[in-house]
């Protein structure tokens, strides 16, 4: 299937769940996760209607990015991968959206970026529901207590991101971060890829982060990644 039939599908999925799961949020947005994709293939996916993307890396971000944007200004960007705090410049002055604040220090960071340009970046909480040692996120249990310190920062959040471990049921670990987006009365949630984005949607999902499905499968990682 094309890029473009693709998307016709997933938008139609969107819609029959809509009418099924009472959960399910009216507009969720679909993210093209473009890791590893070069510009050529965002842009065919620019031409059949995606104009939200997720990148993992500031560097591969900043390197595809800016040149797409110039040419379609619509087009917007979430970062989905793990963020450094000796980058929280780059990633500030670059994506429109970051989803994985998972720790004090990099909300300090964002903040004090946030304040120093004035530009406002809405930001996640990654949750690892989980609780996987090798997976970013912070735990469930730590969650309250950072969304708490982000509010006293006053960074704005958004919402909440998870990554379901590979080989479980993800729906426990949509409804968990589900609960605790409402417990913090967070609007967003990030939830739901390739394999498991129905599932997500039928949970509330806000923002579903499609790679594979989209783009094909992806040569493997040269590095490490969030997922
Ligand atoms: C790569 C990635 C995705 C997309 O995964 P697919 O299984 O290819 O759809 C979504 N979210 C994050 C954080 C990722 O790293």
């Amino acid at each position: 299937m094309g890029l473009a039939a693709t998307l016709e599908t997933i938008r139609k999925t969107i819609e029959d769940v809509k009418k099924n799961s009472p959960l399910a949020s009216p507009h969720p947005l679909i993210m093209g996760a473009s890791k590893g994709q070069d510009a050529s293939r965002i842009l065919e996916a620019v031409d059949a209607g995606l104009s939200c993307f997720g990148e993992n890396r500031v560097q591969e971000a900043e390197a595809k990015f800016p040149a797409i944007r110039e040419r379609f200004p619509g087009v917007r960007l979430h970062l989905i991968g793990p963020l450094q705090t000796n980058k929280v410049r780059q990633a500030v002055a670059l994506f429109d959206a970051i989803q994985t604040v998972d720790r004090a220090r990099l909300a300090d960071a964002l903040k004090e970026e946030m304040a120093k340009t004035g530009r406002t970046v809405p930001c996640f909480i990654q949750v690892n529901t989980g609780k996987e040692p090798q997976k970013a996120g912070v735990a469930p249990e730590e969650a309250e207590a950072l969304a708490a310190h982000c509010l006293a920062i006053g960074l704005p959040v958004a919402g909440l991101m998870c990554v379901p471990p590979h080989g479980q049921p993800p729906a426990p670990h949509f409804a968990m971060l589900r609960e605790m987006a409402r417990t913090l009365g967070l609007a967003e949630l990030s939830m739901g890829m390739s394999d498991d984005y129905e599932a997500a949607l039928r949970m509330g999902s806000t923002c579903i982060r499609l790679g594979r499905i989209l783009f094909g499968e992806r040569p493997p990682a040269s590095g490490k990644d969030a997922a």
